[in-house]
């Protein structure tokens, strides 16, 4: 007779937790321009940073290219919900191709901010990450040269601004919310009379995964965060868990990547997502552990979420 008992675990389950409205819309909209104008469509950029989502919509007759010019004039073109420089857009009008724009909602929305604080002679700061597209996109808005990026703390004591009385900031949508204020505060201190966000830029969907991982990290051994490599929200989840007490914390894209050693002895472990992270990935996971272990499901609850977005029109509309 064999001994089947498993070792007992207790999952924290944090809610919200992966897609979130933007990525949702995202989606949607490749899903859509397929349907309304048949295979293929291009997307410039990963639509949303998880390769099961590219694959399965590359699998459905999208093709994935890094830039404009990878695509023909007479196919439709998508951009991805991370926004774009103001000059693709542009490009893709001169050449006449159909374009939809998946930039979230809430990505346009800085876009605009950047641009009306320009309009009134401000100079532009940008708190993200370098080369991350949605950096670049918003930078983007306004001329080469004309916003000016910090990513940490040290950048804001060295930034050259041309007048500090007149300066602007916003932000990525995917930050860590704790380093911001950090660094919102030393811009602050610095420059007195910069100008900010009504409220902060970093996106609700963000925010609230992150105060979930942090209301469970102090009850879990360990944290696995669903996310890809290139996920700027699902990478900060996996630092928020660290700094909020997790002894181990993360990032696996599915199952397949758990480092089972790692979590040896392990009794408690906390599972998220990040906001490009499909469900079922999630579920794989969860799956994976009953496997080993005598699994108790906690959900963690911070917020609910019932944000949603629009289409573009062009896709409400009959073809
Ligand atoms: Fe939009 Fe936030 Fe989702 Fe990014 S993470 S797509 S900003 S809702």
């Amino acid at each position: 007779m064999t001994d089947t008992a498993l070792p007992p675990l207790t999952l924290h389950l944090a809610a919200p937790r992966g897609f979130c409205a933007g990525v949702d819309r995202a989606i949607k909209i490749v899903e859509l321009a397929l349907e309304k104008w048949g295979a293929p469509v291009y997307v410039r950029h990963e639509i949303v940073h998880n390769r099961y989502v590219v694959d399965d919509l590359r699998a459905k007759g999208a093709v994935f290219v890094e830039e404009l010019d990878e695509a023909p004039d007479d196919r439709p073109v998508i951009f991805s919900a991370h926004g774009v420089a103001k000059s693709v857009p542009a490009e893709a009008a001169r050449r006449e191709m159909i374009q939809v724009d998946a930039t979230c909602p809430l990505v346009t929305k800085v876009h605009n901010e950047a641009a009306r604080h320009s309009v009134e002679g401000l100079q532009m700061v940008m708190i993200g990450h370098a080369g991350h597209p949605e950096t670049v996109g918003t930078m983007g808005q306004l001329p080469e040269g004309e916003v000016l990026l910090v990513e940490t703390e040290a950048d804001v004591a060295t930034v050259e601004v041309r007048d500090p009385e007149r300066l602007a900031y916003v932000t990525q949508t995917t930050l860590s919310v704790d380093d911001t204020a950090g660094i919102v505060a030393a811009l602050k201190a610095r420059f007195p009379a910069i100008k900010g966000p009504g409220r902060e830029d970093i996106c609700y969907a963000t925010t609230n995964r992150q105060e979930a991982v942090k209301a469970m990290a102090p009850d879990c051994d360990a944290l696995l965060v669903v996310g890809a490599p290139n996920s700027s929200n699902s990478k900060r989840l996996v630092e928020v868990g660290a700094k909020a007490g997790c002894g181990y914390a993360q990032l696996v894209q599915r199952a397949a990547e758990i480092d089972w050693r790692a979590l040896d002895g392990i009794r408690s472990l906390g599972l998220t997502a990040g906001a490009s992270a499909p469900e079922v990935l999630v579920q794989e996971v969860v799956d994976a552990f009953r496997a080993r272990y005598d699994v108790t499901v906690k959900l963690v609850e911070t917020a609910q979420e019932n944000v949603e977005f629009k289409v573009p029109r062009i896709l409400r509309e009959p073809a």
